[in-house]
């Protein structure tokens, strides 16, 4: 039985390894778009995350708190299947650079072939937020306690300052 999906529901996925302040944007203006925002946390068994699932799931969960109509969850395996999952229509994906176009638009053809009931949504990145990746909050968190804290707040939430700088500190020991 093929059951309609609700295209006031959109669904946000991503690695959040870690959320960013860009990733937070999306979500705070999809969430003003849309009565309801999954945040969906992809658990890719190829990579090695800096963040468990649990730790991603938390953090993520308190960033998030203050957004009544967003909830977040985590997920194995193709994105359009959990978006499905959650009878969402929408699937929102966020855009910086003119690399994320190229990559976002193959993904999303793909993604209509494997579920052509679901539409993805591109947002621009704000323009405060479009030069942060996780790679550059990575490279940030490894400076060290002290250099890095002050810095990490201008690409982080604040629940992630901490953690970020504590698994540098720990690896380093
Ligand atoms: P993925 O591993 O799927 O690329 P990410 O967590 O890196 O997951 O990103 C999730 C989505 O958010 C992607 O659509 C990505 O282009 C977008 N995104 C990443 N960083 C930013 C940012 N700074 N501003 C806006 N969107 C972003």
């Amino acid at each position: 039985m093929v059951f309609a999906l609700n295209a006031k529901h959109a669904v946000y996925v991503g690695s959040f390894d870690p959320m960013s302040l860009g990733h937070e944007d999306i979500v705070r203006r999809g969430a003003a778009m849309y009565e309801q925002v999954t945040v969906g946390i992809g658990i890719n068994p190829e990579k090695r995350p800096l963040f468990s699932r649990e730790e991603r799931l938390d953090l993520v969960a308190k960033v998030l708190a203050p957004y009544k109509n967003v909830t977040v969850d985590s997920f194995d395996g193709l994105a359009v299947d959990f978006v499905r999952r959650c009878k969402a229509a929408l699937m929102l994906r966020g855009l910086r650079t003119l690399t994320d176009i190229e990559m976002e638009f193959t993904t999303c053809l793909a993604n209509r072939v494997l579920a052509p009931d679901i539409e993805t949504v591109f947002l621009m990145a704000g323009e405060k937020y479009a030069h942060i990746s996780s790679t550059l909050i990575k490279q940030i968190a490894q400076m060290g306690p002290h250099d890095s804290a002050e810095k990490l707040r201008a690409f982080v939430p604040e629940p992630f300052v901490k953690p970020l700088i504590d698994k540098f500190t720990h690896r380093k020991q």
